[in-house]
């Protein structure tokens, strides 16, 4: 009676990830699909720890394992809490991807611990079918977990962002899945009363796991990155999954693989944005060290300025507006004057809209976000698909901290890191106000001729202080 009603808790559960998914694809459901999320959540723990207990208490040889369990749940429970509130509590939303890839890091390694004691514990190491489990469950997740840490490490500027480009390297890869699947066929076929060494093919295993993970990763550059953080995402799900399916819990099956497949379709979706293919995303040796001038030997010619008062007079003579926000908005925290200088111009009789790359920012969704947050309405936020052939008959658009999303090279230089990547074709309004703090290049590496174009004035400083400047310096009807 007690499993048929945890089994019904685990359906529940499902259901509501599966809606919670569902609310999380659109702005106004978001709240909804989180909370959701959140109950399902906490039905899945409560369910899956009565579970345990229940089994602990159906071992008639201990009984004292009913509370040897307990205490251990609380005390998991106790750390998890204690190092995941702070964290949560004092994170930036600059920093979330990187604290989304240290995340993910985590539930590589569960899977590698879960598959480890799975090939352990009795009857373990019966049935190829299980063995299998445990062989992809432990590469899956020693993947995921360095992959994760080099992608945590990377974001955070820890580590260079610039790909790492070993001699044959695919041979590398190649020679390491190889390697996996003879030693997984010389795991089935081991003799059962062979433990010690089967436990010694497993960690094997997870070392190749481990630097596979880590190798493929380094060689992704910092353009490709938000790609590389969707799919350990969706890495983390099937490591999950594969959990699931060695410990016999149908949630977990259920959990691990809507995310491993939400997480495959939000990176193919993110490759087409960008115009990359899956497969030479995962191969890498793309993409270049960010935040740098560029040098090179292109002469791009003399860039102009704007100064706060004539950007104010410029957009109040405007009739539409186009704002592009970029990862500076997030990190400069301008939304709120963004939304403010918005709500002005349209009081106004401006048409404002927002146009937002896939990739803007450093997390997919990063700009929706933060609009939202600063309470713009979402049906002037546009997706670059919706405002892209706009541009032509728009008077003013500010780029406010993009780079790579507004580089017209990725159209028009086929030499470029970025060939090929849509990008919004701000370059054809009449006038482009750029903020920006330098002439530095964004998080891809390359130089952005859209700075040196005659209809593009530079706005320097920090986006916040000169957005709230150009408030200020409304005329006063307008403010
Ligand atoms: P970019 O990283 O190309 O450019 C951001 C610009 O913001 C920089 O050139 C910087 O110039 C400027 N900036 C930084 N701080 C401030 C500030 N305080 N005030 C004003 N400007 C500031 O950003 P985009 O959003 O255009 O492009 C995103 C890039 O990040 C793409 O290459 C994408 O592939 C990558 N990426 C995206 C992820 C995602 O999931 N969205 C994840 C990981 C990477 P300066 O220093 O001169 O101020």
């Amino acid at each position: 009676m007690l499993l048929q009603f945890i089994q019904g808790l685990y359906i529940v559960a499902g259901v509501l990830f599966i809606l919670s998914l569902a609310g999380l694809s659109k702005q106004t459901t978001a709240r909804t699909g989180n909370i959701a999320g959140m109950v399902g959540m906490v039905l899945a723990l409560g369910a899956t720890i009565t579970h345990s207990l229940y089994l602990s208490a159906e071992d008639p040889e201990n009984r004292q394992s009913v509370v040897v369990t307990l205490l251990l749940i609380v005390v998991v429970l106790a750390i998890g809490a204690a190092i995941g509130t702070p964290i949560a509590r004092k994170v930036e939303m600059t920093q979330m991807p990187e604290l989304i890839a240290a995340f993910h890091s985590f539930v590589g390694m569960a899977a590698v611990l879960v598959g480890f004691n799975s090939y352990i514990a009795p009857e373990g190491q019966a049935g190829a079918v299980h063995i299998v489990e445990v062989a992809l469950g432990v590469l899956i997740g020693a993947y995921t977990f360095t992959g994760s840490v080099v992608a945590y490490l990377k974001l955070s500027a820890k580590m260079k962002s610039a790909p790492l480009v070993l001699p044959g390297r695919n041979m590398l890869n190649l020679g390491g899945f190889a390697a996996f699947v003879a030693l997984m066929i010389w795991l089935i076929a081991l003799p059962h009363d062979q433990i010690g060494f089967g436990v010694a093919l497993v960690a094997v295993m997870a070392v190749i796991g481990f630097l596979l993970g880590w190798h493929m990763v380094a060689a992704i550059g910092g353009g490709d990155m938000p790609v590389v953080v969707s799919m350990l995402n969706s890495y983390s799900g099937w490591a999950a999954a594969a959990a699931g399916f060695m410990l016999g819990n149908s949630l977990l099956i259920i959990t691990g693989s809507l995310v491993g497949s939400s997480g495959a379709i939000l990176s193919y979706i993110m490759c087409r944005a960008m115009n990359r293919s899956f497969i030479s995303v995962i191969l890498g040796g793309f993409g270049a060290e960010g935040g740098t001038v560029a040098s090179g030997d292109h002469d791009y010619g003399e860039h102009r300025e704007v100064d706060v008062d004539t950007a104010a007079d410029l957009l109040v003579n405007a009739k539409s507006v186009i704002i592009t926000p970029g990862y500076g908005m997030a990190v400069a925290k301008a939304q709120y004057p963004v939304a403010e200088l918005t709500s002005k111009l349209r009081a106004h009789g401006v048409q404002v809209r927002f146009g937002v790359h896939p990739v803007a920012g450093r997390l997919p969704g990063h700009m929706n976000v933060l609009l939202a947050e600063a309470k713009v309405p979402y049906d002037i936020v546009l997706e670059m698909d919706e405002i892209n052939d706009d541009f032509d008959e728009t008077d003013v658009v500010l780029v406010i901290g993009a780079n790579d999303t507004v580089n017209p090279a990725a159209m028009e230089d086929p030499t470029s890191p970025i060939a090929g990547m849509p990008v919004l074709e701000v370059w054809k309004a009449k006038q482009v106000i750029v903020f920006k703090r330098s002439m530095a290049t964004g998080y891809a590496g390359v130089q952005n001729p859209l700075f040196f174009r005659e209809n593009t004035a530079m706005l320097f400083g920090d986006a916040k202080t000169q957005v709230e400047a150009i408030n200020a310096a409304l005329p006063v009807g307008v403010s």
